[in-house]
């Protein structure tokens, strides 16, 4: 199992991953073991996955904003809340 199981580390990396490809079969299941083995890795699933929507949501409505400055502030906000929220 050792070598299947992927570490904290990887684990973080094939999520963020598997929000932009689908991944093999095999790092799929590793994955999805660990998750089921780690609550923090869960949590931070849950907050990469919130927050590529939060800032997909914000990127849509971006054409209104005059300035980008203003884009990146409100991205800086939402950091934060993610942090507020993971204590
Ligand atoms: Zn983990």
């Amino acid at each position: 199992m050792g070598d299947l199981l992927p570490s904290c580390k990887e684990a973080a990396r094939l999520q963020s991953d598997a929000l932009d490809r689908s991944l093999p079969f095999r790092q799929r299941f590793g994955l999805r073991v660990h998750l089921l083995l780690c609550k923090w890795c869960r949590r931070y699933g849950e907050q990469i996955a919130f927050l590529r929507t939060a800032v997909h949501t914000h990127a849509q409505g971006e054409e209104c904003l005059p300035s980008r400055a203003l884009s990146s502030e409100a991205k800086e906000r939402m950091k934060q809340r993610l942090r507020a929220e993971g204590k």
